[in-house]
């Protein structure tokens, strides 16, 4: 971390400073140019707030110089993660896979909509059976008894399921019930006890990207999981909250190859919430595939009007084998050799 000096400082201001960095058990690294002094703050500058040192009557101006996120830094693991989902299914170093499924678990309709997207060739089963609803009248999903119905579909299927947590006290329920993979829902992302108790499980996580959320919020919700000692962290771009009203969100592409960038944790596009639209999911999907996602999360249904969540961004089964169709032809092209 620097801190950059206003030129107004006193040199006994300087002293007082950099005793204060010094009492933090940092080493101040002092440079003075002709036109501005500088100061480099040496050793684990997570013990200073840099909001607090900014504030500080003789400082112009804080720039960071090493990320706050380090276990899911790819300075420090540069060799991209695999995370196993079960059943042979792997997401990342190239291992890309397409989780598909209802937004809700319904009922009886779970089984057929997961024999038509495993036909259409997605590799891992999704559905919400705690469902984060904006409004409290709203269907709040069918509880422990949708998770049996994933259960149940798995154990037909093969397919690793992912479905959403909420409560860090329903956390042991997922893990005894051996779901795959558990998801952190959008609303979730800043939920730091959540994100600590499934930080505490062996359970591969899907971590959404909060709702208006920068990259940095997203790795640092992944630091909380990583910290607790789960390393199986998938993240997920699903869209975030602007001034553009034409869609449900807007589909933040860029941060496909950030985060590949920045970490080496698998990353997961979500084009159905992202858009919001039917129309606009199968184009998006194959942007997201073009721009290196890992794996595609994709809501469908065999009958979206009368879906109990999301029925209007939901692909039918046969839209959807359509875009997987386009997803092979896209794969293909993007790792290809080429001379
Ligand atoms: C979902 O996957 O159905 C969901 C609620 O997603 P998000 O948290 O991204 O809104
Ligand atoms: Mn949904």
């Amino acid at each position: 971390m620097i801190a950059v000096i206003k030129e107004s400082a006193t040199e006994e201001q300087l002293d007082h400073f950099v005793s204060w960095i010094e009492g933090k058990g940092l080493n101040a690294n002092v440079s003075k140019g002709e036109n501005e002094t500088v100061i480099g703050l040496i050793g684990d500058t997570t013990v200073v707030d840099p909001f607090l040192l900014e504030s500080m009557d003789i400082v112009e101006r804080v720039q960071r110089v090493s990320e706050p996120f380090k276990k899911a830094n790819r300075k420090f693991h540069p060799e991209d993660t695999v995370v196993d989902c079960g059943n042979g299914i792997l997401i990342g170093g190239g291992n890309f896979q397409v989780i598909a499924g209802p937004c809700s678990v319904e009922g009886d309709n779970l089984i057929r909509i997961a024999r038509a997207v495993k036909a259409a060739g997605a590799t891992m089963l999704r559905g919400g059976a705690f469902k984060p609803r904006t409004s409290p009248y709203a269907c709040q999903g069918m509880g422990e008894a949708g998770l049996d119905l994933l259960c149940e579909a798995k154990a037909e299927l093969g397919m690793p399921i992912v479905t959403e947590v909420m409560d860090p006290r329903d956390v042991q329920l997922f893990v005894d019930k051996g779901i795959d993979v558990m998801q952190i829902g959008a609303r979730n992302a800043q939920n730091f006890p959540l994100l600590k108790e499934v930080g505490k499980t062996d359970v591969p996580i899907l971590l959404k990207r909060a709702m208006a959320g920068t990259i940095d919020e997203l790795l640092m919700a992944a630091e909380y999981i990583m910290s607790e000692g789960n390393e199986k962290v998938i993240l997920c771009e699903r869209g975030i909250r602007t001034f553009e009203t034409r869609t449900r969100n807007t589909f933040d592409l860029n941060a496909i190859p950030v985060l590949h960038h920045l970490t080496h944790l698998p990353v997961v596009a979500d084009p159905s919430h992202a858009t919001g639209y039917t129309r606009y999911v199968s184009p998006m999907a194959l942007a997201a595939t073009a721009a290196g996602a890992d794996a595609l999360e994709i809501e469908v249904h065999d009958d979206p009007s009368n879906a109990w969540s999301d029925g209007g961004q939901a692909l039918t089964p046969a839209m959807f084998a359509d875009t997987m169709r386009r997803i092979a032809l896209i794969r293909e092209a993007v790792t290809q050799e080429v001379e």
